[in-house]
C-alpha cells in the first residue's frame, strides 16, 4: 500500500469518526422513553383490541375499518392532532366469512379442519356430496434455495407447473368426473416429521456481522426460494384459475384444496380474481384431514362430506382507509418523519403477528412520545397501511399521492425525512435497513446502539427500489428512505404468518414492548436532527422499478 493511500484511508477513517461524533444522541429523552414504556406500556391493550375485539382486518370488511376508527378515537384520546382515515380506491369488494362447518359423514364420522379461502362463495345451505380426486399435471420439482432463511414449518418441495399442451389434455380427460361432487384438487403433500426446526432467534454473531459497517458482505441475508421458472409452463395462479373455471362450469360442489403443512397449520389466502362468481365454494383442508380421504377413496371408499359455508360480500369495502395521525412539529414542522406497519391481515387467525403487532408497536413508538408531551422539530406522522396483503396497495396509493417519485416528484417529496415500517413479527429488532447511501444507515447506528441489550445490532443501507415484503419498500420504490425493521423469527415463518395459529397467544410481550422504546427514540432522533437522513443524490438515485 502507498504512503498517499494509507494517508487517504486514515483521512477518511478519521472523517467517518468525526459524522459519527457529530451524531448527538438525546440519552436523557431514550431513558425517559424507556421508563414511561416499563412503568405505563399500553402496547398489549392495543393489540388485544386489534386482534381480539376487530380480528381479522382482511381489507375492505367491516372488521378491518372498525379497527382503523377505533386508532382513529385512541389517537384522538392520547391528544394526537390531524386523527383520519384516508380513503383509496381498492376496487373489490369486502369479503368475509362467517359461518364454516364441514364433516366426513361416511364412510365414517369426523370433523373436518379447514379454513375458507377468501373471495369464493357460500355453499347453497348445508350441502353433501361424494369425493373425487382429481391430480393435474404438474412440472418438475423446484430445487430448494440453500440460502432461504427461516422458512420451516414441514412444506413439502414445490413443483413447477405443467405445460398447457398438458393441461388441456388433463383437463379434457377430467371435466366429466366432478358433476355434484365434492373435488380434492391434488396429492396429498407429504410433509415428513421436521427434525431440524429453525432457530426462533437469530444467533447474535450472525446478527452482528450483517449490521457491521465494516462488513462488505454485510447485505441482507439471502431470502426466498430460488430456482429458475420456465417460462412455457403454466404458473399457479394460471392452473388454479383454469380448474375454477372446469369446476363452476362442470357443477362441482365444492372444490377442496391441501393446506400442504404439517402441525395443522393452514394459510388461506384469497381467490386472485376477488370475485365469488368465478368459483365454487373452496376450502384448505388440513393436510391431515386430506391425506385420511386420499387414503380412504385409494381403498375404493365412497368419501361423503357435507360442508355449510356462509360468506358475505360488502360493496362498499371498493373503497379502503389507511389510518393516518401527528404529532406536530415546531421549527421543522413542514419536515415529517413517518412511522407505521399494515393493519390489514389475513382471515384465517386474527393476524396478531402479520401484523396487529407491527401496528401496535408503531402506536405505541409514537404514543410515548405523545405521551411525556415532548415537541419534535419535525412533525412525526404514524401511517397504519390497508391493502398490503393483496400487495403492498394502501402504501403504494399513499406514496403516490402524497410524495409521488424520484421521477415525478410532488412538492412533500422533499418533505419526507424518512419511514419506519415493522412487519415480520412478534420477535426482538436486530437492526434497521435504509434505503439511501451507506450515510443514512449511520445517522441511526448511535441511537440504536443505545439499546443493543436488548439485541439490535445495528443498521445497514439498501439501494434496492424493488417492492417486496412489505410497505417500507414501497417507499423506496418511489426512491424515498424506507427503513425496515428486521426483527427475531420466532414462529413467523414456521408457525403465523398468514396462517390459522396467527392469535394474540403467539406474541412476546417483553420483545414487543421493547421494540416499541427503541422505535420511539429512533424516531425522537431523526425527527430532532439538524439534518434529514442523508438521500440518494439526483445522480446516484438507483433507476426505477415497476411496483408489483
Ligand atoms: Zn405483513
Amino acid at each position: 500500500m502507498t504512503k498517499l493511500l494509507l494517508a487517504l484511508c486514515g483521512c477518511v477513517i478519521l472523517i467517518a469518526q468525526e459524522k459519527v461524533a457529530r451524531e448527538k444522541v438525546d440519552e436523557v429523552t431514550a431513558a425517559r422513553l424507556k421508563s414511561e414504556e416499563a412503568e405505563h406500556s399500553q402496547l398489549m391493550r392495543t393489540v388485544h383490541m386489534l386482534t381480539d375485539r376487530y380480528g381479522p382486518r382482511v381489507t375492505g370488511t367491516p372488521n378491518h375499518e372498525a379497527a382503523a376508527k377505533y386508532l382513529v378515537e385512541q389517537f384522538n384520546r392520547w391528544g394526537f392532532r390531524n386523527a383520519h382515515l384516508e380513503p383509496w380506491d381498492f376496487g373489490h369488494p369486502g369479503w368475509t366469512n362467517e359461518r364454516a362447518a364441514g364433516f366426513i359423514v361416511s364412510p365414517v364420522k369426523e370433523n373436518l379442519k379447514f379454513e375458507v379461502l377468501a373471495w369464493t362463495p357460500s355453499t347453497n345451505g348445508t350441502v353433501t356430496a361424494s369425493t373425487v380426486q382429481l391430480v393435474p399435471p404438474q412440472g418438475p420439482e423446484i430445487p430448494a434455495n440453500p440460502q432461504a432463511a427461516g422458512f420451516g414449518g414441514g412444506r413439502g418441495p414445490r413443483r413447477q407447473g405443467p405445460t398447457r399442451d398438458e393441461f388441456e389434455t388433463w383437463l379434457a380427460a377430467n371435466r366429466g368426473k366432478v358433476h355434484g361432487k365434492a373435488v380434492l384438487i391434488g396429492k396429498q403433500t407429504i410433509v415428513p416429521v421436521d427434525f431440524n426446526p429453525p432457530a426462533k432467534r437469530r444467533p447474535e454473531d450472525q446478527v452482528r456481522a450483517q449490521y457491521d459497517p465494516d462488513n462488505p458482505n454485510g447485505g441482507r441475508g439471502g431470502r426466498g426460494r430460488g430456482g429458475a421458472i420456465d417460462p412455457n409452463r403454466m404458473t399457479a395462479a394460471q392452473v388454479t384459475e383454469a380448474i375454477d373455471a372446469m369446476l363452476l362450469k362442470g357443477g362441482a360442489v365444492m372444490r377442496i384444496n391441501d393446506a400442504a403443512r404439517g402441525e395443522g397449520v393452514i394459510v388461506a389466502q384469497q381467490n386472485r380474481a376477488y370475485d365469488p362468481a368465478k368459483t365454487v365454494p373452496t376450502v384448505i383442508l388440513r393436510n391431515d384431514d386430506f391425506g385420511r380421504i386420499e387414503r380412504l377413496l385409494a381403498d375404493g371408499e365412497d368419501v361423503k362430506v357435507e360442508f355449510h359455508i356462509v360468506n358475505k360480500a360488502y360493496p362498499e369495502g371498493k373503497t379502503s382507509y389507511n389510518v393516518v395521525a401527528e404529532i406536530a412539529g415546531t421549527d421543522k414542522a413542514d419536515e415529517i418523519v413517518m412511522l407505521g406497519g399494515h393493519l390489514d391481515s389475513w382471515h384465517a387467525g386474527t393476524g396478531a403477528t402479520d401484523n396487529a403487532i407491527g401496528s401496535s408497536i408503531m402506536v405505541e413508538a409514537a404514543r410515548l412520545i405523545q405521551s411525556l408531551d415532548l415537541k419534535p422539530r419535525r412533525t412525526i406522522r404514524v401511517a397504519l397501511w390497508s391493502g398490503e396483503e393483496e400487495g403492498l396497495l394502501g402504501s403504494l396509493a399513499y406514496v403516490k399521492q402524497h410524495f409521488g417519485s424520484a421521477e415525478n416528484p410532488k412538492p412533500e417529496f422533499a418533505k419526507l425525512d424518512c419511514y419506519f415500517n415493522v412487519d415480520t413479527g412478534t420477535g426482538r429488532l436486530l437492526g434497521a435497513g435504509v434505503f439511501g447511501p451507506p450515510e443514512a444507515a449511520a445517522v441511526l447506528r448511535p441511537v440504536l446502539k443505545l439499546f443493543s441489550d436488548w439485541g439490535i445490532a445495528g443498521a445497514n443501507f439498501t439501494s434496492s427500489r424493488q417492492t417486496g415484503g412489505t410497505d417500507s419498500t414501497s417507499f423506496n420504490n418511489a426512491g424515498l428512505p424506507g427503513i425496515g425493521m428486521q426483527q427475531d423469527p420466532i414462529e413467523y415463518n414456521s408457525l403465523t404468518h398468514h396462517t390459522n395459529l396467527d392469535t394474540y397467544e403467539r406474541l412476546i410481550p417483553e420483545d414487543v414492548t421493547h421494540a416499541a422504546t427503541i422505535l420511539s427514540a429512533a424516531v425522537w432522533h431523526v425527527a430532532n436532527r439538524d439534518e434529514m437522513i442523508p438521500r440518494f443524490t439526483k445522480d446516484k438515485m438507483p433507476p426505477p422499478v415497476a411496483a408489483r
